[in-house]
């Protein structure tokens, strides 16, 4: 399980340089969703905000590290999201960490899906709030647990809104219909599904038409809205009211860097101006599914561009993805304890810019280097 880290030479993409060598490496295996790391427009509002604003604040926001940029970022967020407000943080791991404590006191319950992000887990363990955690997404252990929650001054129920693992969605409707029967508020984390899910990429509350239901949603900076680094929080007035006051990681941690704000921006304007990019992962990430089950895979989840090819063994997932890297392919072989034992895979994510030739010759690969190692018959 001891991780080693492959040294790109290049930029993010679908083609990458490794350092020592290999070239023209087709890569399955970034969040760039949207392929927007690279995009020349996002990388040109970078460049003009580096120069404009400076290389970084040198504060945290509320002594002298809030520029009019960070305001704006703030801004079209809520707007993007159709929310109130919203709050910058250097990441989602912050803005997770940042939020239970400062919301929830010892008189309160937060139910979490045992399969929530890392990040939710640990800030979920900073907050003295009373934890009960449900089966993933399983609605009759929640209903259970929200009923022995009543007896609480407030809950929230806190869920991924995509999960990074499986690549499946959370029931958001079913979850929101409880939260509604038992007075609890819904939190969910939309790393992997702001962007892209839903009609106009606003996430899973708008695929599952809960946008008015779902209170709090955090998300990131790094993954399909650009890719460089930041976290936010978007909801309700008060509540970012209220973080701005006590969420620690916002308190007691740099302002984003113009340059990173810059590129969050610009992802945002080109999402907002049309949902092209977005549908163009869609068909893309079907086409991979497809082909890959005709073949022969289980492909976990649905509808969604990470794609984990099921395994099983963990030996099998970790030299069919080195075997992969051989022709060219740069997948990630993922093992106890990052999921269950038994349940290895090899996860594949689409991107927008990724041809409909790179998606085919990643299922040639696949088929070659399954049937090689008796993954496929
Ligand atoms: N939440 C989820 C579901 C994630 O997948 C990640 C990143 O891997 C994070 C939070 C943390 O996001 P960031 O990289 O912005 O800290």
């Amino acid at each position: 399980t001891w991780k080693s880290e492959r040294v790109i030479a290049s930029r993010q993409g679908p083609h990458l340089r490794l350092a020592g060598g290999g070239a023209g490496i087709l890569n399955f295996c970034a969040n760039n969703y949207l392929g927007l790391s690279s995009h020349p427009e996002v990388i040109r509002a970078a460049v003009e905000a580096l120069e404009k604003f400076g290389a970084g604040l040198s504060s945290v926001r509320f002594i002298c590290g809030t520029q009019s940029i960070h305001k704006d970022l703030e801004e079209k967020i809520a707007r993007f999201h159709q929310r109130e407000d919203a709050i910058l943080y250097a990441s989602c791991f912050d803005a997770n960490a940042g939020i239970f404590e400062a919301l929830l006191t010892a008189e309160d319950a937060v139910l979490s899906d045992e399969l929530n992000h890392a990040s939710i887990i640990d800030g979920i363990r900073l907050c003295k709030a009373n934890k009960y955690r449900y089966k993933h997404m399983d609605m009759q252990d929640l209903e259970a647990k929200l009923q022995d929650a009543q007896k609480h001054r407030l809950r929230l129920v806190a869920t991924d809104g995509a999960f990074s693992m499986d690549g499946d969605i959370a029931p958001l409707r079913e979850i929101c219909q409880l939260a509604q029967k038992y007075d609890a508020l819904v939190f969910i984390d939309e790393c992997h599904a702001t962007g892209f899910l839903g009609p106009n990429g606003r996430g899973t509350d708008e695929l599952l038409g809960v946008m008015d239901k779902v209170t709090i949603i955090n998300s990131t900076l790094g993954k399909a809205l650009g890719g460089a680094a930041g976290g936010y929080t978007t909801g309700p007035k008060p509540l970012i009211d209220l973080l701005r006051q006590r969420s620690r990681p916002y308190l007691f941690s740099n302002s984003l860097p113009p340059a990173v704000v810059g590129c969050a921006s610009k992802a945002l304007d080109l999402l907002m101006e049309s949902n092209a990019i977005a549908q163009s992962m869609a068909a893309k990430t079907q086409r991979f599914r497809s082909k890959m089950m005709a073949a022969g895979f289980t492909i976990s989840g649905k509808d969604h561009p990470i794609c984990p090819v099921m395994l099983g063994d963990a030996r099998l997932a970790a030299v069919m993805a080195e075997d992969m890297l051989n022709r060219g392919i740069y997948v990630i072989g993922f093992s106890y304890p990052v999921v269950p034992k038994g349940k290895a895979r090899i996860r594949v994510q689409i991107s927008a810019v990724h041809s409909d030739e790179d998606i085919d010759r990643c299922v040639e690969a696949f088929t070659e280097v399954g049937r090689k190692h008796r993954a496929l018959p």
